[in-house]
């Protein structure tokens, strides 16, 4: 029985990862979780899981009255109260599926307790892929991912040599906005954006997926993952979101995962550690390969993948600079106060303006906070 600390509960993969920890009860029991905003979930959560001994909520308000109602489990609150969760419950996994830049303080803390973590959070590798390596390098603990695209790339570079390998081909659907045309996305809102084609995903990663930067830290992601170099990776549009990503080997064979867009299946790998247990999202039949679209990408309509590619040449702590812009842009978007095209410009600026620091934990946290107030003055709160 593996005991599982879950972060960001109340989310869309927070959800889903609860979805299979039922689904898989003689292998699984929740032991702590985190929530948000969505402090009324609390109450569900344990009552489905009644082996849950430590939780930790954003605000600090309501500990006094779920305390009362739970006298058995220890309650924490805020950013301080993830990292102690993490510190103080005893688990065997930890799924991370924060939003954010929130995210990677606790991978890191997790990381130190050589913990294995289950990470959705990509943005701890986006900001501090240098540092989760050299913690890895070490022997501090392991990460399985928790993205569609990377257990189909782990999948197929299971399957292949090394030194076969000849490019990562990640699969992009294109968001919401993939029949526009470039002259089409200057007046698009928040709530257009929101309707992604192909996956039911929360509010910021569906506007990432729509300016494609969450394609661009997926490229970051596969990079530290498989430690490949940015000239082979690459991206390739398909409309259904059936083939999930894809390995080109060097006599121009690929290989490929595919199967329905369920999260359920990446999740359900990551929490077997790298085992494939998931039996509802096969495709019945390959007849349907016949109705499968692939597309070259648009430099041009995505230049937040751009971005990603510099800002991971650049190294060091542009990527938290990188992060951090795409964070405010995009909430910004969400609460209609900048158009959708002022996204990527406002992180090209904020690029332009870097001066790289080594990654280190403490660099990384002063980036993030400064670009955050330099935003701030300059598109307002
Ligand atoms: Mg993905």
């Amino acid at each position: 029985m593996k005991r599982i600390l879950l972060l960001g509960a109340s989310g869309s993969i927070g959800q889903q990862t609860l979805d299979v920890i039922s689904s898989n009860s003689e292998h699984f029991e929740l032991v702590a979780f985190s929530v948000g905003e969505k402090v009324d979930t609390v109450a569900t959560i344990i009552r489905l899981h009644p082996s849950v001994k430590y939780i930790c909520i954003k605000h600090r308000e309501y500990i006094d009255i779920l305390q009362k109602q739970n006298p058995d489990i220890i309650f924490f609150s805020g950013d301080e109260g993830l990292l102690k969760i993490v510190k103080k419950a005893p688990y065997d996994l930890v799924v991370n599926a924060l939003v954010g830049f929130s995210g990677f303080p606790p991978t890191i803390a997790a990381l130190k307790k050589k913990a294995t973590i289950c990470l959705a959070n990509k943005e701890s590798l986006v900001v501090g892929g240098e540092i989760v390596n050299r913690l890895l390098k070490k022997g501090y603990g392991k990460i399985y991912p928790i993205d569609s695209e990377h257990v189909a790339l782990a999948k197929c570079l299971s399957q292949a040599k090394k030194d076969q390998v000849k490019k990562l081909i990640l699969t992009a659907s294109g968001g919401a906005f993939r029949t526009y045309r470039l002259e089409q996305l200057s007046d698009v809102k928040a709530e257009d954006a929101l309707k992604h084609p192909t996956w039911q995903m929360g509010a910021k990663i569906t506007i990432d997926s729509a300016t494609m930067m969450n394609k661009g830290f997926e490229i970051i992601e596969a990079h530290y993952l498989f430690g490949y170099g940015l000239e082979d990776i690459e991206v390739l549009m398909h409309d259904e979101s059936h083939v999930h990503s894809l390995v080109k080997l060097e006599d121009d064979s690929f290989l490929a995962d595919i199967s329905h867009p369920d999260m359920r299946l990446p999740i359900t790998y990551a929490l077997f550690e790298g085992q494939t247990k998931f039996e509802c999202a096969r495709i019945k039949s390959l007849k349907q390969l016949d109705n499968y679209h692939f597309h070259d990408f648009d430099a041009a309509k995505y230049p937040c993948v751009a971005l990603a590619k510099e800002a991971l040449k650049m190294g060091g702590t542009a990527l938290a600079v990188l992060n951090a812009a795409n964070e405010v842009a995009v909430y910004a978007f969400l609460e209609n106060r900048i158009p959708f095209l002022s996204i990527a410009k406002i992180i090209a600026k904020e690029l332009n303006y870097v001066k790289v620091k080594r990654q280190t934990i403490r660099n990384v946290i002063t980036s993030d906070r400064l670009t955050r107030l330099h935003l701030r003055k300059v598109i307002g709160n």
